[in-house]
């Protein structure tokens, strides 16, 4: 996610690191025990706290994951371009109280707040200077405003139908950074109570070595089981007993910390069933989908240094992506789509999306850039089955169901994960500290 603005951040405040060296060391593969007091699925941010807090409080635990890897949404991919390239989560939210902030600094990770250094280009692919780029926070600020108003007044609508009055050439373009650069889903699809209840703020946060790589060093040496895929679960009597590609293992509880799209999609049988409104709140707390087409350069072509951010004027069919340049100074450019644009971008081939941002970026810079371009690659987390999106809000009119979402089942089913945290949801920060502080529940009520 991007350009992650709440209410009580003004403008240009930004959510949104990298590096060679400080890889996590190796995975502790757990054998599958048929008894433990806890069985957490899924090893990403909230599994791995999750974990962490009830081994710490002495319960027996076993995480599944049915990946082959930790970190879930949070990994950094070391091969394809042999710097570190993010692949999910790259920006430390709320940076300064991140609690990867202090883990990586604990743990010799470089971790440096985000710069607000800007190229803005017109319809007509001309550089306007940043006076003129202040329209479109001006325009953004009106739109802050708007949601406020709606969502003050108790009207839980799209983002887009309170927004509709802000006009101006540059709306499209606001439009653009608030809805899919933020939320990962055009403004029609998220609710103006959910966006607005959400308090935390403050400058976002790199990590040079890459935020998936940090994420990765904190679950080193929490076991887990890989490749191994809840299917069901069943609490018709006492306890739980979760049914797996790799076998049956029975406990007291189990924590779920798979995303709502997994949910949603019915990829773990419940028996009995769950109740109606909590099957409900996996589909109103809805992922969207937020991609990264990642380009690398030999040289600096978007001469900002390290971590600019380049934008262009969007066109009213929101078709467009926004660009962190020279990530980490690796040369890595991450051009980002959200929304319905990135949904449609995924059925396209990675070569055709690498080319779609390439041809884009010659139009704004000149077509020597080519001459540095090394190569590319695109995310699809709309397409990964494990994921089913990349991060989760509520659609109009549904923010009263993510307090349904984070609710147990049964004193034995707990939710966790970026989407169950009330504040920091679609955060990795949200997902960590949500799993922290459901185990904790869990450890008390067992
Ligand atoms: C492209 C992208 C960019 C993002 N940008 C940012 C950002 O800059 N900053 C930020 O803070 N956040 C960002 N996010 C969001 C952030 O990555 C997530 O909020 C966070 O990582 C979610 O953690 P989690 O533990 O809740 O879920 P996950 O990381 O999804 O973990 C759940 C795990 O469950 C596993 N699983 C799924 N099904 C099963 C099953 N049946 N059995 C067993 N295991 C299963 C999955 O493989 C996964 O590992 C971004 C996400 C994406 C996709």
């Amino acid at each position: 996610m991007a350009h992650f603005t709440t209410p009580q951040l003004t403008r240009r405040t930004f959510v949104g690191g990298l590096a060679a060296g400080l890889l996590a060391p190796g995975i502790v593969q757990a054998q599958l025990p048929t008894n433990p007091d806890v069985v957490v699925i899924g090893a990403g941010a909230a599994g791995l706290a999750a974990t962490r807090e009830l081994m710490g409080r002495g319960l027996e635990v076993v995480m599944i994951e049915a990946d082959g890897r930790i970190g879930g949404r949070a990994h950094t991919d070391m091969t394809t371009f042999d710097v570190p390239y993010d692949v999910g989560a790259h920006w430390l939210h709320n940076g300064s109280s991140n609690p990867f902030n202090s883990y990586g600094r604990d743990n010799g990770f470089t971790i440096y707040p985000a710069k607000d250094e800007w190229r803005y280009f017109d319809k007509n692919n001309n550089e306007v200077s940043e006076d003129a780029g202040d329209a479109i926070w001006d325009d953004l600020d009106d739109m802050y405003r708007a949601i406020g108003r709606a969502a003050d007044g108790g009207r839980d609508i799209s983002a887009a139908d309170a927004t509709s009055s802000v006009s101006g050439p540059w709306a499209a373009t606001a439009a653009f950074n608030l809805g899919p650069w933020s939320m990962a889903k055009d403004l029609s699809n998220f609710s103006t109570a959910d966006w607005w209840n959400t308090p935390d703020a403050g400058p976002d946060w790199f990590c040079t070595e890459g935020f998936g790589t940090l994420v990765a060093h904190y679950g080193a040496g929490i076991p887990v089981s890989l490749n191994t895929k809840a299917t069901k679960i069943d609490w018709s009597g006492e306890g739980v007993t979760v049914e797996t590609s790799q076998g049956t293992i029975s406990a007291r509880a189990v924590i779920v910390t798979v995303s709502t799209g997994v949910l949603a999609a019915g990829d773990i049988e419940f028996t009995p069933a769950l109740p109606d409104n909590k099957q409900q709140s996996f589909s109103d707390i809805s992922m969207g989908t937020y991609n990264h087409i990642a380009l690398q350069f030999s040289q600096d072509v978007f001469e900002m240094g390290n971590d600019g951010y380049l934008l262009y004027q969007v066109a009213d069919d929101g078709k467009a992506f926004g660009t962190l340049t020279n990530a980490g100074g690796h040369g890595l450019a991450y051009c980002d789509v959200g929304g319905s644009w990135a949904d449609e971008l995924e059925r396209q081939s990675v070569e055709a999306r690498i080319d779609y941002a390439l041809s884009k970026l010659r139009d704004l810079l000149g077509s020597d850039i080519d001459r540095s371009f090394v190569k590319g690659d695109a995310t699809s987390w709309g397409q990964n089955p494990l994921t089913r999106g990349s991060y989760a809000s509520a659609e109009p009119g549904a923010y009263r169901m993510r307090s349904v979402l984070r609710n147990s089942v049964g004193d034995r089913i707990f939710f966790a994960g970026e989407a169950c945290h009330p504040s920091q949801w679609a955060t990795v920060a949200g997902a960590h500290l949500s799993g922290q502080s459901v185990a904790s529940n869990v450890a008390r009520e067992l």
